[in-house]
Protein backbone atom coordinates (compact mmCIF):
# COMPACT_ATOMS: atom_id res chain seq x y z
CA UNK A 1 0.00 0.00 0.00
CA UNK A 2 0.93 3.67 -0.97
CA UNK A 3 0.95 6.02 1.82
CA UNK A 4 -1.81 7.54 -0.14
CA UNK A 5 -3.94 4.25 0.15
CA UNK A 6 -2.99 4.56 3.86
CA UNK A 7 -4.71 7.68 4.91
CA UNK A 8 -7.52 7.73 7.20
CA UNK A 9 -9.21 10.69 6.82
CA UNK A 10 -8.44 10.33 2.15
CA UNK A 11 -12.62 11.96 2.18
CA UNK A 12 -11.53 15.11 4.08
CA UNK A 13 -14.19 17.35 3.25
CA UNK A 14 -16.87 14.66 3.51
CA UNK A 15 -15.98 13.99 7.34
CA UNK A 16 -15.46 17.31 8.35
CA UNK A 17 -19.30 17.79 6.77
CA UNK A 18 -20.48 14.71 8.81
CA UNK A 19 -19.23 15.92 11.90
CA UNK A 20 -20.77 19.68 11.34
CA UNK A 21 -23.73 17.59 11.52
CA UNK A 22 -22.70 15.19 14.66
CA UNK A 23 -21.97 18.54 16.98
CA UNK A 24 -24.92 20.58 15.89
CA UNK A 25 -27.36 17.89 16.01
CA UNK A 26 -28.83 16.28 18.64
CA UNK A 27 -31.93 13.52 18.16
CA UNK A 28 -35.18 14.25 19.21
CA UNK A 29 -35.94 13.06 22.49
CA UNK A 30 -39.07 13.15 24.37
CA UNK A 31 -37.91 12.65 27.57
CA UNK A 32 -36.75 16.50 27.03
CA UNK A 33 -40.28 17.87 26.58
CA UNK A 34 -38.54 18.87 22.83
CA UNK A 35 -35.72 21.02 24.75
CA UNK A 36 -33.26 21.63 22.10
CA UNK A 37 -30.48 21.18 24.87
CA UNK A 38 -30.32 18.38 26.62
CA UNK A 39 -31.17 19.74 30.19
CA UNK A 40 -28.88 20.38 33.39
CA UNK A 41 -29.40 17.55 35.41
CA UNK A 42 -28.37 19.14 38.89
CA UNK A 43 -28.97 15.72 40.61
CA UNK A 44 -26.39 14.10 43.22
CA UNK A 45 -29.08 10.62 43.11
CA UNK A 46 -31.57 9.25 41.27
CA UNK A 47 -34.05 7.44 42.76
CA UNK A 48 -36.50 4.45 41.71
CA UNK A 49 -40.37 3.25 41.46
CA UNK A 50 -39.47 -0.26 43.31
CA UNK A 51 -36.65 -1.82 44.99
CA UNK A 52 -36.28 -4.40 41.99
CA UNK A 53 -35.62 -1.55 39.42
CA UNK A 54 -33.01 -0.28 41.66
CA UNK A 55 -31.35 -3.25 42.05
CA UNK A 56 -30.78 -3.51 38.57
CA UNK A 57 -29.67 -0.54 38.14
CA UNK A 58 -26.57 -1.58 40.33
CA UNK A 59 -25.77 -4.44 37.74
CA UNK A 60 -24.38 -1.55 35.69
CA UNK A 61 -23.35 1.46 36.95
CA UNK A 62 -22.00 3.12 34.11
CA UNK A 63 -24.62 2.91 32.26
CA UNK A 64 -27.64 3.70 34.49
CA UNK A 65 -28.34 6.71 36.37
CA UNK A 66 -27.89 5.48 40.02
CA UNK A 67 -25.24 8.38 41.18
CA UNK A 68 -23.76 11.45 39.49
CA UNK A 69 -20.11 10.30 40.58
CA UNK A 70 -20.71 7.54 38.24
CA UNK A 71 -23.23 8.88 35.07
CA UNK A 72 -25.26 11.85 35.37
CA UNK A 73 -27.40 12.70 31.77
CA UNK A 74 -25.76 15.75 31.17
CA UNK A 75 -23.04 14.57 31.62
CA UNK A 76 -23.54 11.19 29.36
CA UNK A 77 -25.01 13.08 26.68
CA UNK A 78 -21.83 14.90 25.94
CA UNK A 79 -20.15 11.64 26.47
CA UNK A 80 -22.06 10.40 23.38
CA UNK A 81 -21.38 13.46 21.18
CA UNK A 82 -17.62 13.48 21.96
CA UNK A 83 -17.38 9.59 21.51
CA UNK A 84 -19.24 10.18 17.40
CA UNK A 85 -17.15 13.09 16.92
CA UNK A 86 -14.01 10.75 17.69
CA UNK A 87 -14.74 7.81 15.89
CA UNK A 88 -14.82 6.18 19.58
CA UNK A 89 -17.35 3.26 20.90
CA UNK A 90 -17.30 4.85 24.50
CA UNK A 91 -16.30 8.12 26.38
CA UNK A 92 -15.94 8.96 29.79
CA UNK A 93 -15.76 12.91 30.65
CA UNK A 94 -13.70 14.14 34.23
CA UNK A 95 -12.87 17.59 35.80
CA UNK A 96 -9.83 18.07 34.34
CA UNK A 97 -7.58 16.82 31.49
CA UNK A 98 -5.20 16.00 34.01
CA UNK A 99 -7.81 13.72 35.87
CA UNK A 100 -8.48 11.83 32.55
CA UNK A 101 -4.54 11.40 31.65
CA UNK A 102 -4.38 10.15 35.29
CA UNK A 103 -6.84 7.52 35.30
CA UNK A 104 -6.13 6.35 32.30
CA UNK A 105 -2.73 5.78 33.06
CA UNK A 106 -3.57 4.39 36.30
CA UNK A 107 -5.82 2.13 34.86
CA UNK A 108 -2.96 0.45 32.68
CA UNK A 109 -0.29 -0.31 35.06
CA UNK A 110 0.13 -1.55 38.29
CA UNK A 111 3.54 -2.17 40.70
CA UNK A 112 6.46 -3.59 38.65
CA UNK A 113 5.38 -2.29 35.45
CA UNK A 114 6.88 -0.27 32.90
CA UNK A 115 5.64 2.88 30.43
CA UNK A 116 7.12 4.27 27.77
CA UNK A 117 6.52 8.15 27.61
CA UNK A 118 7.48 10.30 24.49
CA UNK A 119 10.07 13.43 26.46
CA UNK A 120 7.85 15.74 25.23
CA UNK A 121 5.06 15.12 26.27
CA UNK A 122 2.58 17.61 28.59
CA UNK A 123 4.70 18.57 32.05
CA UNK A 124 2.33 17.28 34.77
CA UNK A 125 1.74 13.77 32.73
CA UNK A 126 5.72 13.48 32.98
CA UNK A 127 5.62 13.89 36.54
CA UNK A 128 2.89 12.06 37.07
CA UNK A 129 4.97 9.08 35.43
CA UNK A 130 8.00 9.98 36.76
CA UNK A 131 7.69 11.31 40.57
CA UNK A 132 4.09 10.36 41.26
CA UNK A 133 3.69 7.14 40.09
CA UNK A 134 7.10 6.21 40.83
CA UNK A 135 6.51 5.83 44.39
CA UNK A 136 4.09 3.27 43.77
CA UNK A 137 6.61 0.85 41.83
CA UNK A 138 6.15 2.07 38.07
CA UNK A 139 9.07 3.28 36.19
CA UNK A 140 9.12 5.00 33.49
CA UNK A 141 11.12 5.67 30.48
CA UNK A 142 11.25 8.93 28.43
CA UNK A 143 12.49 8.78 24.86
CA UNK A 144 12.73 10.94 21.66
CA UNK A 145 9.18 9.58 20.28
CA UNK A 146 10.23 10.48 16.41
CA UNK A 147 12.00 7.41 15.65
CA UNK A 148 10.51 4.27 15.62
CA UNK A 149 13.81 1.96 17.00
CA UNK A 150 13.31 4.36 20.27
CA UNK A 151 10.12 2.80 20.93
CA UNK A 152 11.26 -0.51 20.31
CA UNK A 153 14.95 0.30 22.20
CA UNK A 154 12.98 1.28 25.29
CA UNK A 155 10.41 -1.82 25.89
CA UNK A 156 11.29 -4.27 28.76
CA UNK A 157 9.20 -7.75 28.91
CA UNK A 158 7.41 -5.91 31.39
CA UNK A 159 6.56 -3.00 29.57
CA UNK A 160 2.77 -2.38 29.61
CA UNK A 161 2.31 1.13 28.74
CA UNK A 162 3.10 3.38 25.50
CA UNK A 163 2.27 6.99 26.45
CA UNK A 164 2.05 8.74 23.28
CA UNK A 165 1.24 12.46 22.64
CA UNK A 166 1.32 13.89 19.05
CA UNK A 167 1.91 16.50 17.83
CA UNK A 168 3.93 17.91 21.28
CA UNK A 169 2.59 21.09 22.04
CA UNK A 170 6.02 23.00 22.88
CA UNK A 171 8.13 21.71 20.04
CA UNK A 172 5.36 20.19 18.10
CA UNK A 173 7.14 16.55 17.58
CA UNK A 174 5.44 13.73 15.71
CA UNK A 175 5.03 10.04 16.90
CA UNK A 176 4.35 7.61 14.32
CA UNK A 177 0.62 6.48 15.69
CA UNK A 178 0.34 3.43 13.39
CA UNK A 179 3.80 1.86 13.92
CA UNK A 180 3.77 2.74 17.45
CA UNK A 181 0.46 1.26 18.03
CA UNK A 182 1.72 -1.95 16.11
CA UNK A 183 4.36 -2.10 18.21
CA UNK A 184 2.89 -1.98 21.32
CA UNK A 185 0.12 -4.46 20.49
CA UNK A 186 3.19 -7.04 19.40
CA UNK A 187 4.52 -6.81 23.34
CA UNK A 188 1.09 -6.64 24.82
CA UNK A 189 1.42 -3.01 26.21
CA UNK A 190 -1.21 -0.57 25.88
CA UNK A 191 -1.37 2.65 23.88
CA UNK A 192 -2.46 5.89 25.04
CA UNK A 193 -2.46 9.18 22.99
CA UNK A 194 -3.05 12.96 24.23
CA UNK A 195 -5.23 13.91 21.24
CA UNK A 196 -5.64 17.82 22.62
CA UNK A 197 -3.70 19.87 20.04
CA UNK A 198 -5.45 18.21 16.72
CA UNK A 199 -8.75 17.73 18.24
CA UNK A 200 -11.08 14.65 17.48
CA UNK A 201 -11.35 17.05 14.13
CA UNK A 202 -8.03 16.90 12.49
CA UNK A 203 -6.73 13.00 14.21
CA UNK A 204 -8.32 9.99 14.93
CA UNK A 205 -6.24 7.70 16.14
CA UNK A 206 -8.24 5.16 17.44
CA UNK A 207 -8.66 4.37 13.86
CA UNK A 208 -5.11 3.89 13.62
CA UNK A 209 -4.93 1.16 16.39
CA UNK A 210 -4.24 2.85 19.52
CA UNK A 211 -6.29 1.88 22.34
CA UNK A 212 -7.19 5.11 24.22
CA UNK A 213 -7.47 8.56 23.56
CA UNK A 214 -7.37 11.46 26.03
CA UNK A 215 -8.43 15.37 25.43
CA UNK A 216 -7.68 18.71 27.56
CA UNK A 217 -11.52 18.98 27.19
CA UNK A 218 -10.33 23.11 28.56
CA UNK A 219 -8.46 23.93 25.14
CA UNK A 220 -10.47 23.41 21.42
CA UNK A 221 -13.66 21.97 22.56
CA UNK A 222 -14.54 23.54 25.12
CA UNK A 223 -13.43 26.61 23.30
CA UNK A 224 -14.20 29.58 25.24
CA UNK A 225 -11.84 29.66 28.24
CA UNK A 226 -14.86 29.29 30.29
CA UNK A 227 -14.48 25.52 32.42
CA UNK A 228 -11.50 22.92 33.11
CA UNK A 229 -12.19 19.39 31.71
CA UNK A 230 -10.98 16.00 30.04
CA UNK A 231 -12.29 13.18 28.18
CA UNK A 232 -10.51 9.41 27.65
CA UNK A 233 -12.60 7.61 25.01
CA UNK A 234 -11.95 4.26 22.95
CA UNK A 235 -13.54 0.83 23.26
CA UNK A 236 -16.52 0.33 25.80
CA UNK A 237 -14.67 -2.31 27.44
CA UNK A 238 -11.79 -0.27 28.16
CA UNK A 239 -13.70 2.74 29.35
CA UNK A 240 -16.17 1.17 31.21
CA UNK A 241 -13.21 -0.36 33.36
CA UNK A 242 -12.21 3.07 33.78
CA UNK A 243 -15.49 4.02 34.39
CA UNK A 244 -15.84 1.40 37.23
CA UNK A 245 -12.66 1.97 39.02
CA UNK A 246 -10.27 5.43 38.48
CA UNK A 247 -13.12 7.37 38.00
CA UNK A 248 -15.57 6.27 40.56
CA UNK A 249 -12.67 5.95 43.23
CA UNK A 250 -10.65 8.96 42.35
CA UNK A 251 -13.39 10.73 41.98
CA UNK A 252 -12.29 12.97 39.38
CA UNK A 253 -15.49 13.63 37.69
CA UNK A 254 -16.91 16.38 35.56
CA UNK A 255 -20.06 18.10 37.17
CA UNK A 256 -23.33 18.70 35.00
CA UNK A 257 -22.98 22.43 34.74
CA UNK A 258 -19.68 21.77 33.28
CA UNK A 259 -20.48 19.60 30.55
CA UNK A 260 -23.79 21.95 29.74
CA UNK A 261 -20.52 24.51 29.11
CA UNK A 262 -18.99 22.27 27.15
CA UNK A 263 -21.84 20.80 25.26
CA UNK A 264 -22.40 24.31 24.24
CA UNK A 265 -18.90 25.10 23.18
CA UNK A 266 -18.68 21.58 20.98
CA UNK A 267 -21.47 22.63 18.94
CA UNK A 268 -19.03 25.43 17.16
CA UNK A 269 -16.16 23.33 17.28
CA UNK A 270 -16.11 22.72 13.47
CA UNK A 271 -16.60 26.37 12.31
CA UNK A 272 -13.97 27.03 15.31
CA UNK A 273 -11.45 24.59 14.01
CA UNK A 274 -11.72 25.78 10.44
CA UNK A 275 -11.00 29.10 11.35
CA UNK A 276 -8.13 28.48 13.71
CA UNK A 277 -6.82 26.26 11.01
CA UNK A 278 -6.69 28.48 8.47
CA UNK A 279 -5.75 31.71 10.64
CA UNK A 280 -2.96 29.55 12.40
CA UNK A 281 -1.19 28.56 9.10
CA UNK A 282 -1.73 32.13 7.44
CA UNK A 283 0.38 33.21 10.83
CA UNK A 284 2.97 30.50 10.38
CA UNK A 285 3.72 31.22 6.89
CA UNK A 286 3.87 35.10 8.00
CA UNK A 287 6.20 34.54 11.37
CA UNK A 288 8.85 32.01 8.93
CA UNK A 289 10.03 35.03 6.89
CA UNK A 290 10.63 37.10 10.12
CA UNK A 291 14.28 38.30 10.07
CA UNK A 292 14.90 36.88 13.73
CA UNK A 293 12.81 33.95 13.28
CA UNK A 294 14.91 30.68 13.14
CA UNK A 295 12.20 28.15 12.94
CA UNK A 296 8.72 27.89 12.94
CA UNK A 297 8.03 24.72 14.62
CA UNK A 298 4.22 23.74 12.85
CA UNK A 299 3.58 20.54 11.09
CA UNK A 300 1.16 21.93 8.55
CA UNK A 301 4.02 23.93 6.88
CA UNK A 302 6.29 22.16 4.25
CA UNK A 303 8.99 23.23 6.10
CA UNK A 304 8.50 21.22 9.45
CA UNK A 305 10.85 17.81 9.13
CA UNK A 306 7.56 15.63 10.09
CA UNK A 307 4.93 17.22 7.39
CA UNK A 308 5.24 14.18 5.60
CA UNK A 309 3.53 11.68 8.59
CA UNK A 310 1.35 14.85 9.51
CA UNK A 311 -0.33 14.68 6.14
CA UNK A 312 -0.63 10.89 6.17
CA UNK A 313 -2.24 10.33 9.93
CA UNK A 314 -4.21 13.93 10.22
CA UNK A 315 -6.68 15.50 8.59
CA UNK A 316 -5.73 19.13 9.60
CA UNK A 317 -4.24 21.12 11.85
CA UNK A 318 -5.00 23.38 15.09
CA UNK A 319 -3.49 26.74 15.71
CA UNK A 320 -0.67 26.28 18.25
CA UNK A 321 2.69 26.64 17.31
CA UNK A 322 6.00 27.67 18.32
CA UNK A 323 8.89 29.47 16.56
CA UNK A 324 12.82 29.72 17.79
CA UNK A 325 14.76 32.56 17.73
CA UNK A 326 18.28 33.83 18.64
CA UNK A 327 16.95 36.71 20.68
CA UNK A 328 17.16 36.14 24.86
CA UNK A 329 13.95 35.40 26.57
CA UNK A 330 14.28 38.99 28.20
CA UNK A 331 13.84 40.28 24.75
CA UNK A 332 11.09 38.25 23.61
CA UNK A 333 9.28 38.91 27.00
CA UNK A 334 9.42 42.30 26.23
CA UNK A 335 8.32 41.92 22.46
CA UNK A 336 5.64 39.76 24.25
CA UNK A 337 4.83 43.06 26.55
CA UNK A 338 4.55 45.16 23.46
CA UNK A 339 1.87 42.73 22.32
CA UNK A 340 -1.60 44.57 21.84
CA UNK A 341 -3.95 41.28 20.95
CA UNK A 342 -1.93 38.70 22.26
CA UNK A 343 -2.33 38.09 26.09
CA UNK A 344 0.19 36.87 28.17
CA UNK A 345 -0.95 33.37 29.97
CA UNK A 346 -1.36 29.75 30.01
CA UNK A 347 -3.74 27.04 28.53
CA UNK A 348 -5.10 27.79 25.00
CA UNK A 349 -8.20 26.55 22.93
CA UNK A 350 -10.67 29.60 23.41
CA UNK A 351 -11.50 32.33 21.41
CA UNK A 352 -8.39 34.78 22.35
CA UNK A 353 -4.64 34.63 20.95
CA UNK A 354 -2.16 34.13 23.65
CA UNK A 355 1.70 34.06 24.24
CA UNK A 356 4.44 32.02 26.10
CA UNK A 357 8.01 32.63 25.91
CA UNK A 358 10.39 30.27 27.22
CA UNK A 359 14.51 29.68 27.01
CA UNK A 360 15.51 27.45 24.10
CA UNK A 361 18.21 25.61 25.88
CA UNK A 362 20.55 25.55 28.86
CA UNK A 363 21.81 29.32 29.02
CA UNK A 364 19.63 32.81 27.58
CA UNK A 365 22.46 32.95 24.74
CA UNK A 366 20.70 29.81 23.62
CA UNK A 367 17.86 31.59 22.46
CA UNK A 368 14.07 31.30 22.88
CA UNK A 369 10.97 29.26 22.29
CA UNK A 370 8.14 31.53 21.71
CA UNK A 371 4.72 29.76 21.73
CA UNK A 372 1.62 31.73 20.07
CA UNK A 373 -1.96 30.37 20.19
CA UNK A 374 -3.75 31.82 17.18
CA UNK A 375 -7.79 32.53 18.46
CA UNK A 376 -10.90 33.83 16.50
CA UNK A 377 -9.14 37.17 15.65
CA UNK A 378 -8.54 38.54 12.05
CA UNK A 379 -4.68 36.72 11.34
CA UNK A 380 -4.29 40.28 9.71
CA UNK A 381 -4.72 42.02 12.74
CA UNK A 382 -2.23 39.45 14.60
CA UNK A 383 0.26 39.73 11.64
CA UNK A 384 -0.01 43.10 12.12
CA UNK A 385 0.59 43.16 16.05
CA UNK A 386 3.77 40.85 15.80
CA UNK A 387 5.30 43.19 13.39
CA UNK A 388 4.84 46.53 15.35
CA UNK A 389 5.95 44.85 18.58
CA UNK A 390 8.60 43.75 16.62
CA UNK A 391 9.45 46.76 14.95
CA UNK A 392 9.54 49.50 18.51
CA UNK A 393 11.76 46.73 19.49
CA UNK A 394 14.14 46.89 16.31
CA UNK A 395 13.95 43.37 16.02
CA UNK A 396 13.14 43.31 12.13
CA UNK A 397 16.49 45.25 11.74
CA UNK A 398 19.55 42.81 10.49
CA UNK A 399 22.03 45.14 11.04
CA UNK A 400 20.92 45.56 15.17
CA UNK A 401 21.82 41.17 15.19
CA UNK A 402 18.86 39.60 13.12
CA UNK A 403 18.87 36.71 11.80
CA UNK A 404 21.49 34.53 12.81
CA UNK A 405 23.75 31.35 10.95
CA UNK A 406 21.74 28.53 12.33
CA UNK A 407 20.05 26.27 10.03
CA UNK A 408 16.09 26.60 9.68
CA UNK A 409 15.90 22.79 10.66
CA UNK A 410 18.41 22.01 14.02
CA UNK A 411 18.10 17.84 14.93
CA UNK A 412 16.77 18.51 18.70
C1 LIG B 1 -3.82 21.52 29.12
C2 LIG B 1 -3.29 20.22 28.69
C3 LIG B 1 -3.46 19.09 29.47
C4 LIG B 1 -4.10 19.13 30.84
O1 LIG B 1 -5.42 19.49 30.78
P1 LIG B 1 -6.16 20.23 32.01
O2 LIG B 1 -7.55 20.34 31.52
O3 LIG B 1 -5.47 21.54 32.21
O4 LIG B 1 -6.00 19.34 33.20
C5 LIG B 1 -3.01 17.88 28.98
N1 LIG B 1 -2.39 17.81 27.79
C6 LIG B 1 -2.19 18.88 27.01
C7 LIG B 1 -1.51 18.72 25.71
C8 LIG B 1 -2.63 20.13 27.44
O5 LIG B 1 -2.41 21.19 26.68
Amino acid sequence: MSNEDQRPHEDREGRLERQFTQAAHDPFDSRHHGAIHVPLYQNSLFAFETYAAFEDAFKDLMQNHVYSRGNNPTVAALEQKLAALEGAEAAKCFASGMGAISAAVMGAVGQGDHVVCVDQAYGPTRELLSVYLKRFGVETTFIDGRLLDNWREAARPNTKLFYLESPTTMRFELQDLRACAALARSIGARTIIDNTWATPMYQNPLALGVDLVVHSITKYIAGHSDCVGGVIMGSRELVDAIGNQEYMLLGSIMTPQTAALVAKGLRTLPLRMERHEASGLTVAEHVRSLPFVRRVNHPGLPSHPQHELGRVQMAGYSSLFSFMTNRPPAVMKEWANRLRYFKIGVSWGGFESLVTVNQAGKTPEDGSIVRLYIGLESPQDLIADIGQAAESLGLNDPAAGGADETPKHESA
